[in-house]
């Protein structure tokens, strides 16, 4: 099985709105021409624009503290206004913000215990930077739980580029056909896995189902990693 880390096993994104709205108002004494509520609406949209764009994504997550700063500055744009040395210390606020909250989903360390004990063989593959990436996997002591750990910003290609599945199966020696990969992304841990035969478990956090206007068909679809401990979300179709 090859888990994904982030919002399947760690809750990364939970935190991000709080985390926006303190930075933003911790500040306010820097903004003399906006409101701080005025910069966090523009923040939300322009941080749902930064991010839907597959090579900016891409590019983003390598150097999150960078792409943060151009979303401050760019909803500042938005408004008129420049913030100057502000930009950098509310992203940093923002970044610092959001560390602090990131804590792993409820039952998650400890489903993927139970996977380990069942004899399931595990990969945890995820993207973004190495730096921050390995130290989330050692901050919750993760590694012990996996034969390989493989991180974008290490390995210098990510989900879903197809080498990085190959890697995995590679070194765990096991057949498409045999391997199931888990998370919450619907094009990098459900179709591309698909189209190389692996079996995809969708994590769907919100409860919404597939887009209407997406035509991706998990094998399976659970609302959180530890449903994987209480159904038979495993056993052959
Ligand atoms: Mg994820």
């Amino acid at each position: 099985m090859l888990l994904d880390l982030d919002d399947t096993i760690l809750d990364d994104t939970g935190g991000a709105p709080q985390s926006w709205r303190e930075a933003c108002w911790a500040h306010a004494h820097l903004m003399d021409q906006i409101e701080p509520s005025e910069l966090l609406g523009a923040i939300d949209e322009v941080r749902r624009w930064y991010w839907s764009d597959a090579e900016r994504h891409r590019l983003g997550r390598l150097d999150l503290d960078a792409a943060t700063r151009d979303v401050v500055g760019m909803a500042a744009a938005r408004l008129g206004a420049d913030l100057g040395e502000a930009t950098t210390l509310i992203a940093r606020d923002y970044r610092a913000r959001r560390d602090a909250l990131l804590r792993p989903l409820a039952d998650a360390v400890e489903t993927v215990e139970w996977l380990r004990a069942s004899g399931c063989r595990l990969a945890l593959l995820t993207n973004g930077a190495a730096a921050p990436q390995r130290r989330k996997v050692e901050r919750f002591d993760l590694a012990r739980l996996f034969e390989l750990v493989l991180i974008e910003g290490e390995v210098g290609y990510g989900k879903p580029d197809p080498r990085i599945y190959e890697r995995a199966l590679d070194a765990l020696s096991a057949a498409p056909e045999e391997t199931w990969r888990v998370g919450d992304n619907l094009e990098w841990d459900v179709a591309q896995p698909q189209r190389m035969g692996l079996s995809a478990i969708w994590i769907d956090r919100a409860g919404k189902g597939v887009p209407a206007e997406r035509d991706v068909r998990p094998d399976r679809v659970i609302g959180s990693l530890a449903e994987l401990r209480h159904s038979a979300v495993l056993d052959a179709p």
